[in-house]
C-alpha cells in the first residue's frame, strides 16, 4: 500500500519500539521519514534503514523541536504528518505515595510538555498547507487508569489525550486532524525494562488482556499509518484504542 506516497512524516522516538516500527511502516507506504531521537546510534540506524533523515533532538527542548521541523521542511519541502511518540516510563515506584516531585515533573516534561511543543510547532506548517495529520501517543491507561500504580505516567498520558481532543476540535476546519493513539501493552524495550524489574506485574497485566498477549510494535504502527493517511479523513479528536480489548473488558 502506498497511502503516504510523497508525504513528509516526522516521528519522535523513532529509534526504538513503536516509533521504529512506524518509521518502517511509513517508509513502506511511500513517506519521506524524518527520524527524531535523543539517542544517536538508534535514531541514525533507523533513518538509514528506512532511507530517511535523522535529526538528533530532545523533545523537551523548544529549540530542538523548532529545529527538527525546520530541518524536515528544508529537506523535503513540507511537514504533513507529525507522530509525537517519544516517551518514558518512570524509573521507580510510581505510586502517588512514593513518587517524588522531581520524578513527577520529569515524566510530565518528557511525555506531556514534549507533545505540547511538537504540536505547537508542527501546526503552523500544516496551516500553511491547509492539511496535516498529528498523532500523539497516549496510552490505554489514560482511558481507564492502571492497576499497577503509575500516577505520573497515567496523568501525563491523560494530558496527551485531552490535548489531542482539544486540538482536533480546534483545528478541524483548517484540515488538520489530531488524534490520540492509545496502545495497550506493547512488546518494546520500554515494556520489557519495566517487567524485568517486576515480573509479577507482567503476569497481572497479561491476565487483563482479552486477546491474551502483548501487542507487537508493528500492530501499533499499522494503526498509526491508518490515522496518518486519508483513509482516516473523518477521524479527528479521537482516542484511538489499539489495546487487544483491555478497555472493553
Ligand atoms: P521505547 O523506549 O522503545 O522508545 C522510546 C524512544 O523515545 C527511544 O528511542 C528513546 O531514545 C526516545 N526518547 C526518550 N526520551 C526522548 C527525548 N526526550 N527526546 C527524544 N527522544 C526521546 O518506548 P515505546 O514502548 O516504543 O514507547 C513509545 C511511546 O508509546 C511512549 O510514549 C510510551 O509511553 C507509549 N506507550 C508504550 C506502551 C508499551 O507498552 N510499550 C504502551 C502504551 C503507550
Amino acid at each position: 500500500m502506498q497511502r503516504l506516497q510523497g508525504r513528509v512524516a516526522v516521528i519522535t522516538g523513532a529509534g526504538s519500539g513503536i516509533g521504529l516500527a512506524t518509521a518502517r511502516r511509513f517508509a513502506e507506504e511511500g513517506a519521506h521519514v524524518v527520524c527524531v531521537d535523543l539517542d544517536e546510534p538508534s535514531g541514525s540506524s533507523a533513518a538509514a534503514e528506512v532511507g530517511g533523515l535523522f535529526v538528533k533532538a530532545d523533545v523537551t527542548s523548544e529549540s530542538d523541536v523548532i529545529r527538527m521541523y525546520q530541518t524536515a521542511f528544508d529537506t523535503y519541502g513540507s511537514v504533513d504528518i507529525a507522530f509525537n511518540n517519544a516517551g518514558i516510563s518512570p524509573p521507580d515506584d510510581d505510586s502517588i505515595l512514593e513518587t517524588g516531585l522531581d520524578a513527577w515533573r520529569r515524566v510530565q516534561e518528557v511525555n506531556l510538555t514534549s507533545v505540547y511543543l511538537c504540536c505547537k510547532y508542527a501546526i503552523p506548517y500544516m496551516q500553511r498547507q491547509g492539511k496535516g495529520s498529528i498523532i500523539n501517543t497516549a496510552s490505554f491507561v489514560a482511558v481507564m487508569g492502571s492497576a499497577t500504580s503509575q500516577i505520573s505516567y497515567t496523568a501525563s498520558k491523560g494530558g496527551v489525550l485531552a490535548m489531542s481532543r482539544e486540538l482536533g476540535v480546534q483545528f478541524a476546519r483548517e484540515g488538520i486532524r489530531v488524534n490520540a493513539l492509545c496502545p495497550g501493552p506493547v512488546n518494546t524495550p520500554l515494556l520489557r525494562e519495566l517487567f524485568a524489574k517486576d515480573p509479577e506485574r507482567a503476569q497481572r497485566r497479561l491476565v487483563h488482556i482479552p486477546v491474551g498477549r502483548f501487542a507487537e510494535a508493528s500492530e501499533i504502527a499499522a494503526a498509526v499509518a491508518f490515522l496518518a493517511s486519508d483513509d482516516a479523513s473523518f477521524i479527528t479528536g479521537s482516542e484511538f484504542l489499539v489495546d487487544g480489548g483491555i478497555s472493553g473488558a
